[in-house]
């Protein structure tokens, strides 16, 4: 059985399914169930209209483990893609083991209330799944996701050890807004306004946000700024490639971005505090969730490209050698296949790769596992496939910062 069920029907969840009802060998039955239903049922008229498949469409409020174990005993699917929010994680992840269904997402869990986000309330679900028989895989979109599964092509193929990796998020599109986030604004905010943290000789090393900015140029993009910032792969690949030296994660973001996102702190706008409006106690991030553009709109007028990549320094055959290697992706492209912007693309093709290897046992395993414990080779195959080609690099030397 091949049949899956996809809890989310953002801009992730759209590509996804797009992309997953182009490759009928691959997937059975597809239903796509989220809060709002009409969300669901927009996806299924694209999918229809560019392919000619049939979706099915249903309502859940993924919070509720009760509701969303009787969806999944309706579809009976043998796999949940869980494209929603990180704060559905474990709620989602609590009805597949109730069910006793395979499970994966894209991002790791977050509680509402802390702006903070680890897998160790995850990875503490292993024993349960593996006494179920059950696998979830955890993180199968880019970042984290594809940038784990780069990691581990290069200590595969390209250096023998890998002593310090650089992943570098570059997005050079403009979306023609004076304000708006490429994926859910108040995941994206969050994590952005959250101190900087990188991995260093065994220690996490914790800096304020957006303080190490360094100048990066990205191939078929140009020159740009890059920041350095924590970001949930940095956790997993540290556990799980400890011999590294130095793990860091960069992301590029424009003057104007900033300029808007420090007016929106300094006036408290950004705060996940409650505070009380007329009587009713709302959230100031999302409250500005509500009033900035939905990241699955932005598709219509983003234009450019992304490029997100690792660099990794180690040794070869005795030589110091440092590699890249990289992801570029083109927004309108993306949005002609899919009807959704690259962010979103870069995503939902990751999530549509890791839940075919996972249907056809491709990757398989009994637990909570990372996207870095597996062989990355099919996955690699799969990105050149199905529309995120990649390239190596060899640079003259490392990183100078
Ligand atoms: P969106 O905000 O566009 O979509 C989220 C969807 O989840 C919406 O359809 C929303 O429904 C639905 N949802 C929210 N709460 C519930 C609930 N309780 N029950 C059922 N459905 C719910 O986000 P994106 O599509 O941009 O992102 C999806 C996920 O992908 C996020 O977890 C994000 O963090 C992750 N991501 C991962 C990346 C990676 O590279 N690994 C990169 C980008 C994103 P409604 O429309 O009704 O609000």
């Amino acid at each position: 059985m091949k049949d899956v069920l996809v809890i989310g029907a953002g801009g992730v969840a759209s590509v996804a399914v797009h992309k997953m009802a182009k490759n009928p060998d691959l997937f059975g039955k597809i239903t796509v169930a989220s809060r709002r239903q009409f969300k669901c049922d927009e996806i299924a008229k694209s999918v229809k209209e560019r392919f000619g498949a049939d979706i099915a469409t249903a309502q859940v409020d993924a919070d509720d483990i009760d509701q969303t174990a009787a969806l999944i005993e309706k579809v009976k699917p043998a796999l949940v893609v869980n494209l929603a929010l990180p704060y559905q994680d474990l709620s989602i992840m609590e009805a597949c083991l109730k069910t006793g269904v395979h499970y994966l997402d894209t991002a790791n869990y977050e509680p509402r209330d802390e702006a903070k986000f680890q897998y160790s309330w995850q990875w503490d679900y292993h024993d349960r799944f593996k006494q179920a028989g059950l696998m979830a895989l955890l993180g199968s979109g880019f970042d984290p996701g594809v940038t784990s599964v780069f990691a581990m092509y290069i200590k595969k193929h390209l250096l023998d050890r890998i002593e310090t990796l650089d992943i570098l998020d570059c997005n050079g599109g403009d979306h023609g807004q004076h304000f708006a986030t490429n994926f859910n604004p108040e995941i994206n905010i969050r994590e952005i306004t959250a101190p900087a943290r990188h991995y260093q000789d065994g220690e996490w090393v914790e800096t304020p946000a957006l303080e190490n900015r360094q100048v990066f140029n990205f191939d078929e993009v140009g020159t740009k700024n890059m920041y350095l910032m924590y970001h949930e792969e940095l956790e997993s690949l540290a556990k799980h490639l400890p011999e590294i030296k130095r793990i860091r994660f960069w992301m590029t973001f424009g003057e104007q971005y900033l300029t808007h996102l420090k007016v929106l702190q300094n006036v408290g706008m950004t705060s996940i505090e409650p505070i009380v409006y007329e009587g009713r106690e709302i959230v100031p991030l999302q409250f500005l969730k509500a009033v900035l553009p939905e990241p699955s709109t932005l598709g219509t007028t983003t234009k450019g490209k992304t490029n997100i990549g690792d660099i990794a320094t180690g040794e070869k055959g005795g030589a110091q050698k440092t590699v890249y290697v990289y992801n570029i992706c083109d927004h309108e492209k993306a949005y002609e296949e899919t009807g959704n912007q690259a962010v979103s693309y870069t995503t939902g093709v990751p999530a549509m790769i890791g839940a075919a290897l996972m249907l056809n046992g491709t990757w398989k395993g009994e637990g909570v596992f990372n996207m870095e414990q597996f062989d990355p080779d099919p996955f690699m195959d799969m990105l050149n496939d199905h529309g995120l080609p990649w390239q190596v690099k060899e640079l003259p030397e490392p990183l100078r910062f």
